[in-house]
């Protein structure tokens, strides 16, 4: 079947809510197993400096939760982008909370200030938001989240005016907005957004959900020097469908490998994991879905899931290009270029020097 004429399945899977459905559901398999073991065979990342373009947190609990998981996996940077209760806690909760998780990513983020990266959203229509969005600046706000552009948040046009002057204060404040843009949908306007706010850098979450429709993105990142991508899927369901679409046909496979590594300054590495106190979200479970996203992205192949059973063929991209995708456009996108402090004053372990899809172990996971 020609990708013209075949819904693509993760179409069906892009009309619900993607990253937000991650709090609520069970995670693959192992956290309900008891016994089972940490051992993944693709997790190890550690000689890049990564950063991670896409990450949500629930609350002050779960910090150590995320830095233990930043540092298992070489992660040095994390955008904490601010949520609501959608994302916190589950898809039927009410679009809610996100001020206070403002207050949340904020207060976090001043802690580690090296390597936490605070995102900040807010409701578009406050008139009051010139101020707000000062005083989160003043705060330590790096970037602005937005959640239009994707029909289980808001279903308003990209381009009103109220939006606008959102972009503007992104534009005038010099950082960049992470969002959900749902391209199926909302292609026209974000064409009309980036076309009009050029000087604005703009990062639309999971591959701005064409990831079936290469071409699309290509003509987008073509036409726009001011669009970046991230590379996460949302909830796992989806990223082991996109990996099974991907691994279904080699062409498709080697299109988006063409396409990432045509526009290697483009594309962010994103996990988009939402730290919450969901007792399923425990290490083994976090470290599968990093482990598998460094496969996918740098291995021929990888085994997916927990326990680890789905095997996928990966993309294998350059080295040149991973270090793109890991770091250096997280320095230039995220952090405009300045640094944050050295990071090698702390450097992330990595006693074998391996990098994000090795491993060092030829254990796979086991249930007891
Ligand atoms: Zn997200």
């Amino acid at each position: 079947m020609d990708r013209g004429s075949r819904r693509p399945p993760v179409a069906l899977a892009l009309s619900l809510a993607t990253a937000v459905l991650v709090a609520a559901a069970a995670p693959l398999g192992c956290g309900l197993l008891k016994g089972c073991r940490a051992k993944y065979p693709n997790f190890r990342a550690r000689s890049y400096l990564v950063g991670d373009a896409h990450e949500h947190i629930k609350s002050r609990r779960q910090l150590n939760k995320l830095l233990d998981f930043m540092d298992r996996n070489g992660i040095w940077w994390s955008v904490l982008a601010a949520a609501s209760d959608k994302t916190n806690l589950g898809p039927d909760a009410d679009f809610t909370g996100y001020t206070e998780n403002n207050e949340t990513v904020l207060n976090i983020a001043a802690t580690h200030p090296a390597r936490l990266v605070p995102f900040i959203t807010f409701d578009p229509k406050s008139p009051r938001k010139e101020k707000r969005v000062a005083y989160y600046l003043d705060r330590g706000a790096r970037g602005i989240m937005l959640y239009h552009g994707h029909s289980d948040f808001y279903t308003t046009r990209l381009d009103t005016p109220e939006l606008f002057e959102v972009y503007d204060l992104a534009y005038k404040a010099g950082v960049p907005v992470l969002m959900h843009i749902n391209t199926h949908k909302y292609l026209d306007q974000l064409d009309a957004v980036l076309g009009r706010m050029s000087k604005v850098k703009f990062i639309c979450a999971h591959l701005c959900m064409s990831f079936t429709r290469p071409s699309v993105l290509e003509r987008l990142l073509n036409d726009h020097d001011n669009l970046y991508v991230d590379l996460s899927f949302g909830h796992p369901d989806y990223i082991k469908e996109a990996f099974g679409w991907f691994g279904e046909k080699d062409e498709r496979r080697e299109e988006l490998r063409h396409l990432i590594e045509a526009h290697p300054d483009r594309f962010l590495f994103g996990s988009d994991l939402v730290f919450t106190d969901h007792p399923q979200k425990n290490k083994a479970w976090l470290d599968a879905m990093a482990g598998s996203y460094f496969s996918w992205l740098g291995a021929k192949k990888l085994k997916f899931g927990l326990p680890a059973k789905d095997d996928f063929p990966g993309l294998a991209l350059s080295e040149e290009t991973l270090e793109k995708i890991y770091s250096t456009n997280f320095r230039e996108v995220i952090l405009g270029g300045e640094s944050l402090g050295d990071p090698k004053d702390e450097a992330v372990p990595n006693p074998k020097g391996l990098r994000p899809g090795d491993s060092d172990s030829d254990e796979v996971i086991e249930e007891k």
